[in-house]
């Protein structure tokens, strides 16, 4: 699960991380009170407004500006509340802004320069450790860093039984050229970073950039952070914290359902048990000269109403020209699921305006391709995986 950049940082805070503080606000008044208490509690008299949706790049496509006075804070959050945000990670029509974070100006002039760097933590599934992924080169697009000056990108990889070592912390700030009070805050800033990483379930954190000030301080001030779903039944206060005006409506009412569906570009809607039959039925989609639609695993039970469901989620995605349904057939058997693919059919019968591909193998697969045959709907019947892609084929051409 992602999280809004204010939301990333209120975890990052709380586990003593520190951050370019700031105040979230849906309205061009409540920004202005917002950057008033900032004023309150930090002294600054200049501020950023940042627009908060679920994607990077926000600066390049206008959605962060500073803010010099009370009244600029105002009309700024006017210009960017409800616009269309459209930044290179977006669709061409963008993601609509529904709030701002109203920030303290961090980089205020003092007696040494300020720097930017790149900081992020994640898995190394190569070795199955987590990783500290840094660079000298903040503030940019770090895959273009990646692809022009590789050698200007670090790594530290922590020993699940050691943990973070002083050592390590201590090489991120020496690589990162930094000394006396910068260089302990340094080792600070990512004992804290990679204690609430751990803490908090996350599968990604990127600071980018994270900031040395003027006055040596050093604070995240930008914050990418992602949830692990499958941790998120024991961290309800994060759970919470989902906002799903940034996902997929499709998928937020799949995801409703208990349905595993993950919306995709193609042109062939798939309805599959099993996550790895899921991803072979999408190669066989594409052996098949099409394109898979979608990702969807209906789970264990294949009953009519499940079927019923999946169905009706893979028909409001307008781009799908045929559905590929194919089901194993171990513990639930291929009679039991056939039976529920018709009655399923007939419960919504007008609503089906594409050609329909079953494929069931297992238990009773025979049994089954006959009473999908004999129902008499426009449903065809395969139980070899090539005789379901022929079938594909056919229906695309
Ligand atoms: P992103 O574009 O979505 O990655 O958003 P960021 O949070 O990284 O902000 C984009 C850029 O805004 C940063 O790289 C900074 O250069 C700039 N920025 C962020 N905070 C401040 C600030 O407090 N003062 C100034 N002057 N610039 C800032
Ligand atoms: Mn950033």
């Amino acid at each position: 699960m992602n999280l809004h950049e204010y939301q990333g940082k209120e975890i990052l805070a709380s586990f003593g991380v520190d951050i370019q503080r700031g105040i979230v606000a849906d309205s061009p008044e409540s920004a202005a009170q917002a950057a008033l208490k900032l004023t309150e509690e930090t002294g600054t008299s200049w501020y950023v407004i940042k627009a908060q949706v679920h994607a990077g790049g926000r600066g390049k496509g206008g959605g962060v500006k500073l803010a010099k006075s009370i009244n600029e804070v105002k009309s700024i959050a006017e210009q960017i509340i409800g616009m269309q945000l459209i930044t290179p990670q977006t669709s061409a029509e963008g993601k609509t802004v529904h709030q701002v974070l109203v920030t303290e100006d961090v980089y205020y002039p003092g007696e040494s320069e300020t720097s930017e760097f790149y900081m992020s933590v994640l898995l190394n599934r190569g070795t199955g450790r987590n990783m500290i992924m840094y660079s000298t080169e903040g503030g940019m697009d770090i895959e273009e860093v990646a692809e022009k000056t590789p050698h200007l990108i670090f790594t530290e990889e922590i020993d699940p039984s050691v943990g973070l070592t002083g050592f390590q912390a201590r090489n991120i700030a020496f690589n990162l050229k930094l000394e006396g009070k910068a260089f302990k805050e340094m080792t600070r800033f990512v004992s804290a970073l990679y204690k609430a990483y751990e803490q908090s379930d996350s599968s990604l954190f990127e600071i980018n950039p994270v900031l040395k000030t003027s006055d040596d301080r050093v604070i995240a001030v930008d914050a990418k952070v992602t949830l692990d779903d499958n941790a998120l039944f024991r961290r309800k206060a994060y759970a919470e914290m989902r906002d799903t005006r940034e996902e997929n409506p499709i998928e937020v009412e799949a995801k409703a359902l208990g349905l595993n569906y993950v919306d995709l570009d193609g042109n062939v809607g798939c309805m599959v048990n099993g996550a790895g039959l899921a991803m072979a039925t999408m190669d066989l989609i594409k052996m098949a000269g099409g394109e898979p639609a979608n990702f969807l695993d209906v789970g264990g039970t294949a009953d009519a109403k499940r079927v019923e469901e999946a169905f009706g989620i893979i028909l409001k995605d307008p781009n799908v020209k045929a559905i590929l349904v194919n089901i194993f057939g171990g513990i639930v058997r291929c009679d039991r699921v056939a039976n529920g693919i018709v009655d399923a059919y007939k419960n919504m019968a007008d609503q089906i305006n594409v050609p329909i591909i079953v494929r069931l193998q297992g238990t009773n697969a025979e049994l089954a391709k006959e009473i999908i045959d004999q129902s008499g709907l426009e449903v065809q019947a395969a139980v070899q995986f090539q005789e379901a892609a022929d079938k594909v084929k056919a229906v695309l051409a």
